[in-house]
């Protein structure tokens, strides 16, 4: 049984043709009770599709699909902030002007750099991912967010060019971030786009869920990141097992910026 997808894309995603519709449609075809649409909020200049969402006709559009799908599905309020640590006024515009049920921290960049291009990797393994480890440091001193998405998503390319992500390399970055989660009692994402790429493991990985455990952490919460109708729910149950496994009795669940405990099925 799939609990819920927190990480939903439509069309008012630059990198989506779905209508939310169809993503609610699927939703309950694959019998998942609650989801959340968390589309991307993207400001960095060199971004062709900087400032593309528009929450307005975003918001319209929720309530709508909320409305028609009322007794059969939960329809949550999610956001994917990206870098919101560069963007502070911008971001806590929206974050304060509309009323989300959480927004997600998302590092897609470091500097300049899409993590998910070729030049991002034109340094050795260790730089390029202790760089992406210290600039979600910083992300994550910012606040601004609720869950952290993805966290080592920089993998998923990083792989293509280095072979296996070890966390135990990092181990140090890695757990104090998780720290510093914990102790501002954010949340933290396990996503499942990863299972689909060529990596063909979870984002973060398990061995990255015990340590945010034995660092403290309380909430997590469960991700297919999809783009399309067919990938809703991709995933889940698999991740379900890693967070059981990670000892977590518990998913996070989010109304209004405030995590709820749901116990795992
Ligand atoms: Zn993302
Ligand atoms: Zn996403």
């Amino acid at each position: 049984m799939v609990p819920h997808d927190y990480h939903i894309h439509t069309h008012f995603s630059c990198d989506s043709n779905a209508s939310m519709i169809s993503m609610c449609r699927a939703a309950i075809e694959a019998s998942i009770p609650e989801i959340g649409i968390s589309e991307h909020f993207d400001l960095h200049p060199k971004d062709a599709y900087a400032g593309f969402f528009n929450a307005d006709k975003w918001w319209e559009e929720l309530r709508r699909c909320q409305k028609e799908f009322h007794d059969v599905l939960l329809i949550r309020a999610g956001i994917e902030l990206s870098e919101p640590h560069c963007y502070p006024k911008a971001v806590e515009q929206l974050v304060q002007n509309y009323p989300w049920d959480y927004a997600f921290g998302a590092l897609h960049r470091v500097g300049d750099d899409l993590v998910f291009e070729e030049a991002y990797f034109n340094r050795a393994e260790q730089t390029a991912y202790a760089d992406y480890f210290t600039e979600l440091q910083r992300m994550i001193q910012s606040g601004f967010f609720d869950i952290l998405a993805h966290m080592d998503i920089v993998k998923r390319y990083g792989f293509e060019k280095y072979g296996r992500f070890d966390p135990e390399n990092y181990e140090e970055q890695i757990r104090s971030i998780l720290q510093t989660l914990a102790h501002r009692d954010l949340a933290l994402e396990l996503n499942t786009i990863t299972l689909r790429r060529s990596i063909k493991e979870t984002s973060p990985s398990k061995q990255i869920l015990q340590w945010f455990r034995e660092e403290g952490g309380q909430w997590v919460t469960l991700g297919s990141d999809a783009h399309s109708p067919e990938e809703v729910g991709l995933g889940i149950e698999k991740g379900l097992s890693l967070i059981q496994s990670s000892g977590f009795e518990n998913l996070a669940s989010f109304k209004r910026r405030k995590p709820k405990r749901s116990p795992l099925p």
